[in-house]
């Protein structure tokens, strides 16, 4: 395995490969950058098929984390970590616990929060053996409620008003009434995005490879669902990945007829040369990172002080981010990606 010439290394601080024989743990921590504050990010388990997928799905994602919170203005750098296994058979106590002390080693250079695989009860058990924790406080809600530390929310949420302004760039509209939305995934996020924009007043078409969970969202927010792979197909204003990476690549691409793709998924881009493929057929792409910033911004408050009506308002700026990246996209005839990663390493470069 390579890992300083790894085409992903991309000079992060450090990688941490954890292991602990007695829970079965094998579990990778990288660091990419703390240049702008701790490096906050969510803890992935998955069964990687290889040491090696693991490892490029870290440092890929630790990387976007840090391209992440600088564009959303948050005194945060980036990491992530993945631990290697089944998150439906191979959790227990003694493994997350084992993971919680590899967290608390690195003496809050590193802060874990949830990720896929993982959820509030398993960062919660973490939590007992470390302080650099994230995303496990019950927040308040607009209504007076409140709601689990679940960051899922305020990413719909972020992709919600990071979805209008896309719309608000390509097809110079305002309004969502009767604007045609297909969304990849109806989970966490994807489920309250379907509700934000069905009480928008759009059409929406949905999929999931969970057919109960695609009934379930279909029936409450009064949706057409179709097959996994036909979403890619339909005539839409709006495609919304919000399933898994790599969702854009030379398979997909040129099924797409709609002129804007803005969803919640990480790492949509198959390879960076990508970006421009989209370009090239006139979709407009909102980076994933920066449309999808509404989770850490909602975990960085919950450290920070969380007040619900400013975590709000610090998630509506990713219309304004966007806005900005669109129009430097436009100027410089670069695809929307390529501006936005520029723009982050700018702010890091800035602070440095
Ligand atoms: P989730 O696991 O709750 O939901 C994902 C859904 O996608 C599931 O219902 C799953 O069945 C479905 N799915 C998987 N493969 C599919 C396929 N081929 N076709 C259609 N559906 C498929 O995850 P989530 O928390 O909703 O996150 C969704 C995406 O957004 C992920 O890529 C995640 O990394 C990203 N993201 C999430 C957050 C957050 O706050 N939860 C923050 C930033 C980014």
């Amino acid at each position: 395995m390579h890992l300083f010439d790894h085409p992903d290394f991309d000079d992060h601080e450090q990688v941490v490969f954890c292991s602990d024989a007695a829970s079965g743990l094998r579990a990778i921590v990288a660091v990419h950058d703390t240049t702008l504050g701790p490096a906050l990010g969510g803890c992935r388990m998955w069964p990687y098929a290889s040491d090696e997928e693991a490892l490029r799905d870290v440092l890929r994602l630790s990387r976007g984390m840090t391209y992440k919170s600088a564009l959303a203005g948050l005194p945060l750098g980036g990491g992530k970590s993945v631990i290697i296994g089944n998150p439906r058979t191979d959790k227990s106590e003694a493994l997350l616990r084992a993971m919680g002390r590899n967290v608390e080693r690195l003496g809050g250079r590193y802060i874990v929060a949830e990720d896929s695989g993982t959820g509030v009860p398993d960062i919660k058990t973490m939590a007992l053996e470390t302080a650099h924790v994230s995303g496990v406080v019950e927040k308040a809600t607009e209504g007076g409620g409140t709601r689990s530390g679940d960051p899922s929310p305020s990413t719909a949420y972020g992709v919600f008003v990071g979805l209008q302004a896309a719309v608000r760039h390509r097809l110079h509209r305002s309004d969502l009434e009767g604007l045609t939305v297909a969304i990849q995934g109806v989970g966490s996020v994807g489920a309250h995005l379907a509700r934000y924009l069905a009480d928008a007043g759009a059409r929406l078409w949905i999929a999931d490879i969970d057919e109960a969970q695609v009934r379930r969202v279909a029936d409450s927010v009064g949706a057409t669902p179709v097959l996994p792979d036909a979403i890619f197909d339909l005539e839409v204003d709006v495609f919304a990945p919000c399933a898994l990476g790599a969702v854009l690549n030379d398979g997909t691409i040129p099924r797409l007829t709609c002129p804007v793709v803005a969803g919640a998924a990480n790492n949509q881009l198959a390879e960076a040369r990508h970006g421009q493929a989209l370009a090239d057929r006139g979709i407009l792409y909102a980076p994933d990172y920066v449309i999808n910033a509404g989770g850490v911004i909602d975990v960085y408050y919950e450290r920070a002080g969380h007040d619900h009506a400013r975590v709000m308002s610090h998630i509506g700026r990713i219309a304004d981010t966007l806005t900005e990246i669109f129009a430097r996209a436009d100027m410089e005839r670069k695809p929307t990606a390529a501006v936005a990663d520029r723009m982050a390493r700018q702010r890091v470069g800035r602070t440095r």
